[in-house]
């Protein structure tokens, strides 16, 4: 294999660029050409394509977003979409494709393998919401911009005596709200894997106060029924507290990659040009107990993904 290319798709996350870095180096150290696809499958259909060499990826590894910028595409969900991506793969005589996004990304990086397309995905979304993988490219970056949130709310909430509802990312995982929530000493963390009620929300107010705490921090993963709002309105039904909601939104997916972040997105895009250099093909590649490793795309997609609850009831405490 001696010309390869590599997309972002999906919702973009920190690390993508250093991870399209670690792809062109190490594609050049192997020898091998690399393309860069603009605007993921969308660009792919499209023709989008532009040849990408180490002074390309020059100063970019402390930038947030992505160079080759990202898209959703409804087109390529057709098989008239994924045919014409497959032309263009043809035409520029791409042997192989390196796609860095989430979920969906790797069900599209899939179905160009059953066409026939090397493909190797690198686990890029801040919502950690992969089964197979113990991290993604971009998670803790976001933790740490929630964590950088909470610092600054905690000293008015402290101020004005409130409850304060933090709503972070996490439409079915609760990943993001765990570990932020627990970094960030959270007096309560609700995620779509734990149903909590409103009582015991009221419970964990009424029992903090009666030991002198005057402010108290929840913070909510997007998927929890109601989202932040929602969790407001039920606790003020029970009582007469001063709450208040943020939704920190996009400012999660944003932001210069954390130290963490960048050596794994150095370390995932070694790995999955390697694997296209020994001819390994349909791979995903993950990192568990800080080791990187590869499985078979399906088989990885199928797998369930595993809460911590261990960590979640000690957070709890
Ligand atoms: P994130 O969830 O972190 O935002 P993602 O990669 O899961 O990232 P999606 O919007 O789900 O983001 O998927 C990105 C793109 O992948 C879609 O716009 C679509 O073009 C393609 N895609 C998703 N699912 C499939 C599928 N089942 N078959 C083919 N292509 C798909």
């Amino acid at each position: 294999m001696n010309k390869i290319c590599v997309l972002t798709s999906g919702g973009d996350s920190p690390g993508m660029n250093a991870a399209i870095r670690a792809v062109v180096r190490s594609a050049e150290y192997y020898n091998m050409q690399v393309m860069g696809v603009e605007r993921g499958y969308q660009g792919l259909m499209e023709n989008k394509f532009r040849p990408l060499k180490s002074i390309d990826v020059a100063n970019i590894i402390h930038l947030g977003g992505t160079i080759l910028r990202s898209a959703r595409s409804d087109e390529f969900r057709t098989a008239d979409g994924r045919e014409k991506a497959v032309q263009s793969l043809k035409r520029h005589k791409i042997q192989g494709l390196v796609v860095i996004g989430g979920d969906g990304s790797f069900n599209g990086a899939k179905s160009l393998s059953e066409m026939g397309i090397a493909t190797v995905g690198i686990p890029g979304t801040i919502d950690n919401d992969l089964p197979y993988t113990e991290y993604t490219l971009g998670f803790d970056t976001a933790c740490n911009t929630i964590i950088d949130a909470i610092n600054k709310v905690r000293d008015t909430m402290e101020s004005h005596e409130r409850v304060m509802i933090l709503e972070v990312m996490g439409r079915h995982c609760g990943d993001l709200a765990l570990h932020a929530g627990v970094a960030g000493g959270a007096q309560a963390i609700l995620v779509p894997e734990v149903p909590i009620s409103t009582k015991k929300l009221v419970d964990i107010i009424i029992k903090g106060r009666d030991f002198g705490r005057r402010s108290f921090l929840m913070v909510v993963a997007e998927g929890v029924s109601g989202g932040a709002e929602g969790v407001k309105q039920e606790i003020k039904e029970l009582g007469d507290f001063s709450v208040r909601t943020i939704i920190l939104g996009h400012i999660q997916r944003g932001g210069s990659p954390s130290t963490v972040d960048r050596i794994l997105a150095t370390r995932f895009g070694y790995h999955a040009v390697s694997l296209l250099k020994n001819g390994q093909t349909n791979r995903i590649v993950g990192i568990k107990r800080n080791k990187i490793f590869d499985i078979d795309i399906v088989e990885g997609l199928s797998q369930k993904k595993i809460f911590d609850t261990e960590l979640y009831e000690i957070g709890s405490l």
